[in-house]
């Protein structure tokens, strides 16, 4: 058996309802969505409508509402692998952050169930080092939870297939950093990782479970954009989603490796002409937040609509960052955080109610507050669509709310010297 597994990429795994998007469809789901979230609703239309940055054809995306729609689960901390980019910086032998019982994950799935119905993906570390990673599955999918699994691939057999379909697993993600097995295995730190993957892949075609790809990027392997893109594509994944790495856990030792703010934009201006053409497969760049930006000034210079794909899986089609707004994830230890990449704690679900760290963590109702984030973010007039990645501002500058590290823009209030 190979060593290895993390998954850090689970992001990727936002598994979008069609109505989610629908203010009014979506009132009154999973309880009341509280007044922050009406407050919200009337702030985004007056300032789009003020701003007009995109002609209003984005409302009904832009009308969010503060509700846990995805959890990534870090189920065990333990990995059998070792990726240069991991973000809880997994190994095999773990201590101090030990797995949790079946009966606690149990009681944690209650608490939530009781509160909200997300996506629920179970991560880690590598899920699959867990014996009981199918009962939590198991339990998960009867408390009503749409349950997802973020491996590696390595441990995956014909066994496995046949558990993650009696578990009703919806979705399974993978992860492809090259588009050849040299790149790829050099990321992972393992030889053989990348025919791991496509052993995976393979098994999964066999027994028809969905798959999606996440591909990390830094200056190592971006060259292979185009080619994983390609590759992802042959392969049959229902989505392919690419991700700039956010310099977290082992991630922080290649922070001269992470793509330069010139390059990213470049890159991401790739992905939107790739993604304009592409019909089949689901794309969208995970964590690439100004991304959001950019699809609305490309279409508006040249005169088109943002046409949305009615996109089953997204990374959020709503907003560029969703931490602590959609999305969180819960640790090993319990720890609720923002995101998979954003290391600070907004409340431990072994001790308070995870609705109450939801509704109530200050680090949350930070993050929901854009008025309050600075300097271009907190000028800027995409603010509302992107946000800026919380979690790079916080690793690159010690404040989370401090403006995005990777963004080149100049928000209109800054061109017109406005303060
Ligand atoms: S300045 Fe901030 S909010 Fe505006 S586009 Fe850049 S990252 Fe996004
Ligand atoms: S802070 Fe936002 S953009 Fe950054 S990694 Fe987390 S969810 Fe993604």
């Amino acid at each position: 058996m190979m060593p290895g597994g993390d998954e850090c990429d689970d992001l990727a795994l936002y598994f979008h309802r069609k109505d989610s998007y629908h203010f009014a469809t979506n009132l009154g789901d999973n309880g009341s969505p509280g007044w922050t979230s009406k407050i919200f609703l009337v702030l985004s239309v007056v300032t789009y409508m003020h701003n007009d940055v995109n002609h209003f054809t984005f409302t009904l995306e832009q009308l969010m509402e503060f509700e846990p729609k995805w959890i990534a689960w870090e189920i065990t901390r333990r990995c059998n692998l070792k990726c240069v980019h991991c973000r809880s910086s997994s190994e095999i032998e773990i201590t101090g952050h030990p797995d949790f019982s079946l009966e606690e994950g149990k009681r944690i799935m209650d608490d939530i169930a009781q509160y909200a119905s997300p996506v629920l993906v179970l991560s880690g570390g590598e899920p699959l080092l867990r014996d009981d990673v199918f009962e939590i599955a198991r339990y998960g999918t009867d408390k009503g939870f749409r349950m997802c699994l973020a491996t590696n691939g390595t441990l995956v057999t014909d066994k496995t297939c046949k558990e993650i379909k009696a578990a009703d697993i919806k979705m399974v993600s993978l992860s492809l950093d090259g588009a050849k097995a040299a790149t790829h295995d050099n990321f992972r730190n393992q030889q053989g990782a990348f025919e791991g993957t496509m052993n995976a892949i393979d098994l999964f075609r066999r027994h028809d479970i969905p798959f999606l790809v996440n591909s990390s990027f830094t200056v190592r392997n971006r060259k292979e954009i185009p080619d994983i893109y390609k590759l992802v594509k042959s392969l049959g994944a229902t989505a392919w989603y690419m991700f700039m790495i956010v310099p977290t856990g082992r991630g922080e030792d290649i922070m001269d490796e992470l793509i330069p703010r010139e390059m990213y934009d470049e890159i991401l201006e790739w992905h939107y002409q790739v993604e304009k053409e592409e019909n089949e497969l689901l794309m969208r760049p995970t964590c690439a937040p100004h991304y959001y930006r950019i699809i609305r000034e490309k279409a508006k210079q040249a005169g088109e609509k943002v046409v949305r794909r009615n996109l089953k899986f997204s990374t959020g089609g709503s907003k560029g960052c969703l931490a602590g707004q959609l999305i969180c994830l819960i640790d090993v230890d319990g720890e609720v955080q923002p995101c998979s990449y954003f290391p600070k704690s907004a409340g431990n679900v072994k001790t308070t109610s995870f609705k109450d760290i939801w509704e109530k963590s200050e680090l949350f109702l930070q993050l929901r507050d854009f008025k309050g984030y600075k300097d271009s973010c907190g000028k800027c007039e995409y603010v509302s669509v992107c946000g800026g990645c919380r979690a790079r501002s916080y690793s690159m500058t010690g404040d989370f709310l401090a403006q995005e590290p990777f963004c080149n823009y100049v928000p209109l209030k800054m061109k017109n010297g406005q303060s």
